[in-house]
């Protein structure tokens, strides 16, 4: 039975990148840039003003003064996208907008607010520096910076980038499509009432959202029944998604269909079980190349598989580089003992909050695994190494933050 570590690396050594595709910007965030990308022109494209003002030469204004105003006669106006057809020669000075192009001849803008102006004239009564309020070509961005790492989630600024050095269709991983089956003769819908004996399928939610929050596409499939056959016709249908989640019916009960149709579909298994507290029974195959979990059905344990293995294996999937949430150690205020034994891992839902620069983290409650309110509240786990069945109120352990981005 693998460690979690062990499981993870298993798991993340059997998973590559779906290969790259191009597409518009408009579709690109949230997705793993697939190659380095490189600014191809520079930004600013041309030297313009960074100001609405006068384009001048500062070298007409150096002796103006409170009591000296320089006039200088206004040549035009230049907005934004307009050009000039006349360059700045001494005594004279375009008006100008934030963005318009410099002319030539002029090598600084004064504010609009620092001139006095008449028809045809402006006037100065301070000097200013050459280069003053001037945008330079290329001061931003020169032709061939590195502007994204390959494996880089694209971010709204990244786009914005990209559309400025004239990349409009980018390579990156698609999203994965990932098939979620939930099974259980007990489960109905969130809409139904239950009958005698049926419980309310939480886990079709609770995954669904997960597989969405890694930025993958979840495509869940309609309830199965702990009916060999069933199963068998819809992991088979399943088979046309990325990757596969099944749910429940993956132990040893009676009706635990999960892990011989998978085999009898020609699943090859990596591992069945993992050494860990809640969630023991993971199951991990891989089936035409592609990644099959076996989840526990307990809605806790789900989770927490989805979030420690399913996770960094999706994100794989789509091509990110960094594949973990950023781990931290954190002081227990409340303490806590359990019973694992020595070779179990055990993780505990924890609220994590910051207190200068100490991390403190307090159980979300009782951590049965069925206490799914406690998902509620968790914004870390826990991982309590194997041997270790107590922690002192005040003790340190370490937190795996499952909110915060993915650091490395
Ligand atoms: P199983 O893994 O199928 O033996 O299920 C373990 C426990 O989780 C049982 O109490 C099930 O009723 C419960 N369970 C299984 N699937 C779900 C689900 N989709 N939503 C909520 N509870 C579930
Ligand atoms: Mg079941």
């Amino acid at each position: 039975m693998p460690t979690p570590a062990q499981a993870l690396d298993l798991i993340l050594d059997r998973v590559a990148p779906l290969p790259p595709r191009s597409v518009p910007l408009s579709e690109a965030l949230g997705l793993a840039a697939a190659e380095a990308l490189v600014a191809a022109e520079q930004v600013p494209p041309f030297t313009n003003s960074a100001m609405d003002g006068y384009a001048v030469r500062a070298a007409d204004l150096a002796a103006a003064a409170p009591d000296h105003p320089i006039r200088l006669r206004v040549l035009g106006d230049l907005a934004a996208g307009a050009t000039s057809d006349r360059a700045v020669e001494t005594g004279t000075t375009w008006r100008i907008m934030t963005g318009a192009p410099l002319p030539e001849g002029a090598d600084a803008v004064v504010p609009v607010e620092d001139t006095q102006r008449g028809a045809d004239w402006m006037e100065a009564r301070k000097p200013l520096r050459a280069g003053a309020h001037i945008r330079h070509a290329g001061e931003d961005i020169q032709a061939g910076l590195a502007l994204v790492a390959p494996g880089r989630v694209l971010r709204p600024g990244d786009l914005g980038v990209l559309a400025a050095v004239g990349k409009p269709v980018v390579p990156i991983h698609p999203r994965a499509r990932v098939a979620v089956l939930t099974t259980g003769d007990e489960l109905v819908d969130a809409a139904e009432r239950p009958g005698p004996g049926q419980i309310r399928d939480a886990n079709i939610h609770s995954i669904c959202a997960q597989v969405a929050a890694c930025g993958a596409v979840p495509v869940p499939f309609p309830r199965v029944r702990d009916d060999r056959a069933t199963l068998a016709g819809v992991l088979r249908e399943a088979l046309q998604a990325d990757a596969i989640l099944t749910t429940g019916g993956i132990s040893v009960g009676d009706y635990d269909f999960v892990k011989p149709i998978l085999e009898e579909l020609g699943a090859r298994r990596v591992f069945w079980k993992v050494a860990q507290k809640p969630g023991g029974p993971l199951g991990f195959w891989m089936i035409e190349g592609k990644p099959v979990f076996g989840i526990p059905g307990n809605p806790v344990a789900a989770m927490l598989m989805v979030e420690e293995y399913v996770r960094p294996a999706l994100r794989r999937l789509m091509g990110f580089s960094a594949l973990h949430r950023p781990v931290a150690e954190a002081v227990l205020e409340d303490g806590w003992s359990g019973k694992a034994g020595d070779r179990r891992t055990t993780f505990l839902r924890v609220v994590a909050r910051r207190e200068g620069d100490r991390l403190l983290a307090r159980l979300t409650g009782p951590q049965g695994s069925a206490i799914l309110s406690s998902m509620l509240h968790a914004n870390a786990l826990a991982v309590i190494p194997p041997g270790v069945d107590r922690v002192e109120p005040g003790g340190t352990l370490t937190l795996h933050l499952t909110e915060a981005a993915e650091d490395h």
